[in-house]
C-alpha cells in the first residue's frame, strides 16, 4: 500500500478548481473491492479479495459535478453533444 492514506474530501477540481464530491464507487458500492470467497468459495480460499478496478480500492472516488456536465471553462469537454451555436 502506498504511503499517503490520505483522503481529502472536497479537494479542489485539478481540471477547473471547483468543489468535488465524494462518490460512493457504483461497481463495489464503497466496499473497494469484493469478496471472491463470499462469491464463490469453491473457486477462492477464505479472505481472498479482488481489489475494485474502478476505485481502486478506494471505495469511491471524488468527482467534479461541474466537469462531469461540461459545464466548466476550460479543459473540460466530456459531453460535447452541443457543437454549434
Ligand atoms: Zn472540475
Ligand atoms: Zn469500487
Amino acid at each position: 500500500m502506498d504511503v499517503d492514506d490520505e483522503r481529502t474530501e472536497g479537494e479542489d477540481c485539478p481540471r477547473c478548481g471547483g468543489w468535488q464530491d465524494w462518490e460512493t464507487c457504483w461497481n463495489c458500492g464503497g466496499e473497494g473491492g469484493r469478496d471472491l470467497y463470499e462469491e464463490s468459495p469453491i473457486e477462492y480460499p477464505p479472505g481472498a479479495w479482488r481489489t475494485c478496478d474502478n476505485c481502486k480500492g478506494e471505495g469511491g472516488y471524488l468527482v467534479c459535478y461541474a466537469c462531469a456536465r461540461g459545464e466548466s471553462t476550460g479543459a473540460g469537454r466530456l459531453d460535447s453533444s452541443t457543437g454549434s451555436e
